[in-house]
């Protein structure tokens, strides 16, 4: 296994690795962090300071960064004051996140333990600085009776962002792995699963659902008979996107619900099936797959701001949306994937 990242990181140490000036902008630049631009004041940071980097879609307690509000009163999310970052273009460039002073973290850990910040390079201080990641309120029709906890045997469905993989993309890149490339689709998540005992679950991202004719999930489950096919197959986890009428403001315009595979996990033997087990589980199963962009694609010396580009283009659901953007698995080892957000879609996005 290669590079285990932890997943959702939203405020880290990291170091300023570049700074771009902007034409006729004189009180600010762009900061390059990792693989993320972010603009802020002029002169504020120097190469290799040590700052706290906020990922988009944290949400951030008004007490860390009041401007963030502009003056107005400031909006409420799980009980707590403050804003949420998105991707913003200032003066024409892209900036993403927000970076703030170390110091921020004075009297929020032993000062014995400041001395040592440089070295904790990627440390999460989330955490600490009271940071949740923002999450779009659940519409009622997706929400549900909650039957449980989500499968403890079954990995929740995420992916991590390219930007952060820096290290982990040079290291995959010397490997010459083989890639398959989805379209990364705007619905909610949702996991399938026989146990090993043979009950059938429904799961919404981070939950078990009760069976429920009124439920979303449940209606795609029934819709594509996802039990009677996974009879058979005890410890099989089956994950896609639902998308369609009141996912997502239905983003695609479809008629009916859709669900759409991209993983499929064994709990027998702990892995998931590779992109070829998965193409041919779902044609011999009637399942629908997610948008299939290329297969076999060799990266080669792609970097990240390229495989942002790649991710830009148009949806295969409608192709007068703008897509999401791309999921890269790895075909020789299933452990390593990742997403691309298209930043045309972010900068659409409300
Ligand atoms: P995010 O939506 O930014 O939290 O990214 C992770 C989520 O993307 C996963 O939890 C999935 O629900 C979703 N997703 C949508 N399309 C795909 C795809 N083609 N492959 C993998 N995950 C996907
Ligand atoms: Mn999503």
């Amino acid at each position: 296994m290669v590079g285990e990242y932890k997943m959702r990181k939203l405020a880290t140490i990291r170091q300023i690795n570049g700074i771009r000036s902007i034409p006729e902008a004189d009180k600010i630049c762009t900061y390059v962090v990792d693989g993320w631009t972010i603009v802020d004041t002029k002169g504020k940071y120097e190469i290799g300071n040590l700052v706290v980097m906020c990922e988009i879609d944290s949400w951030i307690p008004t007490e860390l960064a009041p401007f963030l509000s502009k003056g107005k009163e400031p909006r409420e999310f799980n009980g707590v004051k403050g804003e949420r970052l998105r991707t913003i273009k200032l003066r024409g460039q892209l900036s993403q996140g927000l970076l703030l002073p170390v110091d921020i973290l004075r009297s929020k850990i032993a000062e014995s333990d400041f001395e040592y910040l440089g070295d904790c390079g990627g440390m999460d201080v989330s955490e600490v600085l009271g940071i949740q990641k923002w999450e779009k309120p659940i519409p009622a029709q997706l929400a549900g009776q909650v039957r449980g906890n989500f499968p403890s045997l079954v990995p929740k469905t995420d992916q991590e962002r390219i930007q952060n993989l820096k290290k982990e993309l040079e290291l995959w890149k010397t490997r010459e792995y083989t890639w398959e490339v989805t379209e990364k689709l705007e619905g909610s998540s949702c996991t399938m699963y026989m146990d090993l005992e043979g009950i059938f679950h429904v799961c919404s991202r981070n939950l078990d659902l009760k069976e429920d004719d009124n439920n979303a999930f449940w209606k795609v489950a029934k819709k594509y008979n996802v039990r009677e096919k996974l009879q058979d197959k005890l410890g099989l986890a089956i994950q896609g996107e639902l998308i369609g009428p009141g996912v997502q403001a239905n983003y695609y315009g479809l008629p009916d619900y859709e669900f759409r595979v991209f993983d499929i996990y064994d709990v027998k033997s702990g892995k998931y099936l590779n992109a070829y087990e998965r193409i041919v589980f779902c044609h011999e199963n009637f399942l629908q797959y997610a948008p299939l962009t290329i297969i076999d694609w060799k990266m080669f010396n792609e970097t990240i701001d390229d495989l942002l580009v790649m991710a830009e283009g148009n949806s295969v659901i409608n192709d007068k949306k703008e897509r999401e953007g791309l999921v890269f698995k790895c075909i020789e080892d299933t452990s390593i994937h990742f997403k691309a957000i298209s930043n045309k879609f972010l900068l659409k996005s409300e």
